[in-house]
């Protein structure tokens, strides 16, 4: 499990653009005023009415996203809807998003404020957290809109960006300006429903959705365009009777009592990629000299239908070959043993679905478990992190209580019990 991105986003960095109608309010300005037409005499005159709805404004940062959000129900009563806004500075000074407001009508269902919006975004090319882009700077924010139940899911959303600019040309270019920016159109799909790929207590959800985790950071340029494939992944690692990761030595796969549990297909259908023979990592330590095409270690595609693809991830060498290309799984069927190969600096199972059959290229998608119980939280992050240090009971939030769950979508640092 690791809270560095799976493939690195700080990958590039764009050149300055410019843009020359911005120095002045030039006389390229569009008619937009009907033909004066006469008055009634004794009457008063005024400006005959536009001919257009909205008035072209200038927008300095204008953006997409990077695929539309499929909502999800998750264990804390809201549905989800998460997806990505791709920002790109098109003017030639720097400026800064101050705010995004994320609506459905006047319902505000997310709202990132200036002390906030740092968490949640990434300028490429920088390394320290902050909302400024520079002169055609381009820059991630991810978003985790919520509503109450799934009767709430809107048809579409309306993202509006507050932005300020350094060196103001009012009146084309004010010191700021609010405007909508990237229309989102819902795709109000049901979850992928399917069977959890492991058995027994007190896994942990590390690195789930729906805040900005090594998975969600994982967005990609490969073949030309964004993907976001880890958008909805787990990290799953396993809780002994006194709630600690390892005991003993920390670097022995030995040490962590879930090492070579069965790894089962989460619905019925055919594996279309498998990959064996990849060593085992050392755990408490990053590898480094991995492959793109390694980072996954020996893993596991597997066709569930509907144009939906599992990914199991990091499995013990040798353990998937029980399993080739064109095999007929059912649910529960072992495909593998958790292991510690590829990108991986602790036993885990790395799970996820796809839209595609190429773990990296490829969209995450939400999924849902048909039946589990949520048995505990952890207090923070930094508290999973702790848990890979040290060899210490977890720091678990106080209080919670088992609950019986449907239909619903683990979340980042859930502790859950899955049928055995
Ligand atoms: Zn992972």
């Amino acid at each position: 499990m690791k809270r560095t991105s799976v493939v690195c986003f700080a990958f590039f960095s764009v050149a300055a653009l410019s843009v020359a109608s911005c120095s002045s309010a030039s006389t390229d300005t569009p008619e937009t005023t009907a033909p004066a037409t006469s008055s009634p005499a004794g009457t008063s005159t005024s400006a005959p009415p536009s001919t257009t709805a909205t008035p072209a404004e200038l927008t300095p940062i204008v953006g997409s996203i990077t695929a539309p959000p499929n909502p999800v129900p998750g264990t804390d009563g809201k549905v989800h809807l998460a997806y990505e806004l791709d920002l790109t500075n098109f003017v030639s000074q720097p400026v800064t998003v101050q705010s995004i407001t994320v609506s459905d009508g006047d319902t505000v269902l997310q709202n990132l404020t200036s002390d906030v919006l740092p968490e949640w975004t990434k300028v490429f090319g920088t390394t320290e957290p902050g909302t400024t882009f520079g002169p055609g700077q381009s820059g991630l924010v991810w978003i985790d809109a919520v509503v109450d139940s799934m009767d709430q899911v809107p048809d579409t959303l309306e993202n509006r960006i507050s932005v300020t600019l350094a060196n103001p040309s009012p009146p084309i270019l004010p010191a700021s300006l609010t405007y909508s920016i990237a229309p989102v159109t819902v795709d109000k799909v049901e979850p992928v429903r399917i069977s959890p790929p492991l058995r027994g207590e007190r896994w942990v959800d590390g690195n789930g959705c729906c805040s900005v985790t090594a998975h969600r950071g994982a967005v990609s340029p490969l073949n030309g365009k964004l993907w976001a494939p880890e958008r909805f992944a787990i990290d799953w690692v396993q809780l002994d009777a006194e709630n600690r990761l390892f005991t003993g030595d920390k670097t022995s796969t030995a040490s962590y009592p879930y090492f070579g549990d069965d790894v089962m297909a989460v619905a019925d259908g055919r594996v279309v990629a498998v990959v064996d023979g990849l060593p085992e990592q050392t755990p408490g330590a990053n590898p480094s000299g991995l492959s793109v095409d390694q980072y996954g270690g020996n893993h596991v595609v597997q066709d569930i239908g509907n144009g939906h693809y599992a990914f199991y991830a990091h499995l013990q060498t040798g353990s998937t070959s029980r399993v080739k290309v064109g095999d007929e799984l059912k649910t529960g069927d072992v495909l593998g043993l958790l292991g510690n190969s590829g990108n991986t600096d602790s036993p885990h199972l790395h799970f996820h679905v796809m839209d595609g059959i190429d773990p990296l290229v490829s969209n995450g998608l939400p999924f849902e478990f048909e039946s589990f119980d949520t048995t505990g939280k952890f207090a923070s992050s930094d508290a999973v992190d702790r848990l890979l240090d040290v060899s210490a009971p977890a720091q678990l939030e106080p209080g919670v209580t088992t609950e019986a769950r449907t239909n619903e979508m683990p979340m980042f640092m859930d502790v859950v019990s899955f049928p055995s």
